[in-house]
């Protein structure tokens, strides 16, 4: 259950909190683990089931994709040969569970069994023994797996110690004050990592945490679109509510 974190609302007629310098990322993620808890282990840590669970499912939420992982796994299995023999109707009625779309599912699910057939002999295993570059462009062969999945992958098998952002932890950080937008989103990815890179504690536990609790709280309350900033217990240290604090000052005046 997470506790209350009012600091300063818009309705507040006292006036904002002076903010002050954003702390250490360290510290970051200790607040946020606070907030929401400690996450569950991830469902997966086999790189091949993880590219499953990431295909199986089509904007819909967590439990809905975990709840067509498990159909697939306890229906066809989880190896590319299952996926491989598996009747289409049976793949199919799986996929929906998965949300909109199913039948382009079933083809990403039959491509990503063949892909791991062929060119990795049915187990991607291999593929963490190789250095980390060469295991990322392995990984981004498969559909839905680009740069973010394929370190997803690398740090949830505890294979190379990187803090893997996907899209809501990555605007966590920027609104932090880490890195800058720039043109396009791996830009943008790098610059954010390449900003917290001195800040990381290079723990595998301590990775996957920070990773699945900065995406909790871009999903729960640094949302895309009005982030949820009264109730956010970062509000101190971060660079875009001390920004909208500023603004909001300089219109009372
Ligand atoms: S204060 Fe607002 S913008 Fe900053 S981290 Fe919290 S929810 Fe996100």
């Amino acid at each position: 259950m997470r506790s209350s974190y009012l600091i300063w609302s818009t309705n507040d007629r006292r006036e904002p909190p002076v903010p002050k310098s954003r702390k250490p990322l360290q510290e970051i993620i200790t607040k946020l683990k606070t907030f929401y808890g400690s996450p569950r282990p991830p469902k997966t840590a086999d790189p091949f089931e993880m590219i499953l669970l990431e295909n199986i499912a089509y904007l819909v939420g967590d439990e809905q994709r975990e709840e067509a992982f498990d159909a697939l796994r306890d229906r066809v299995g989880l190896s590319p040969v299952d996926i491989v023999t598996a009747h289409d109707e049976k793949l199919l009625e799986i996929a929906h569970r998965g949300g909109m779309q199913p039948a382009a599912r079933v083809e990403k699910l039959r491509r990503i069994a063949n892909i791991a057939l062929q060119e990795f002999d049915g187990d991607l295993k291999s593929v963490l023994d190789l250095p980390a570059s060469k295991a990322k462009r392995a990984l981004k062969k498969f559909p839905s797996i680009g740069d973010p999945g394929a370190e997803k992958i690398l740090l949830f098998t505890r294979t190379v110690p990187v803090l893997a952002l996907e899209s809501n932890g990555l605007r966590v950080l920027l609104r932090l004050g880490y890195g800058e937008e720039r043109k396009n989103y791996s830009g943008t990815y790098r610059s954010v990592q390449e900003a917290v890179e001195p800040e990381l504690k290079k723990d595998f536990d301590w990775l996957i945490e920070a990773h699945q609790l900065l995406r909790r709280h871009g999903q729960e309350l640094c949302k895309r679109s009005e982030p949820l900033c009264v109730e956010c217990p970062l509000q101190l240290d971060c660079r875009f509510y001390q920004e909208s604090v500023s603004s909001r000052r300089r219109a009372r005046q």
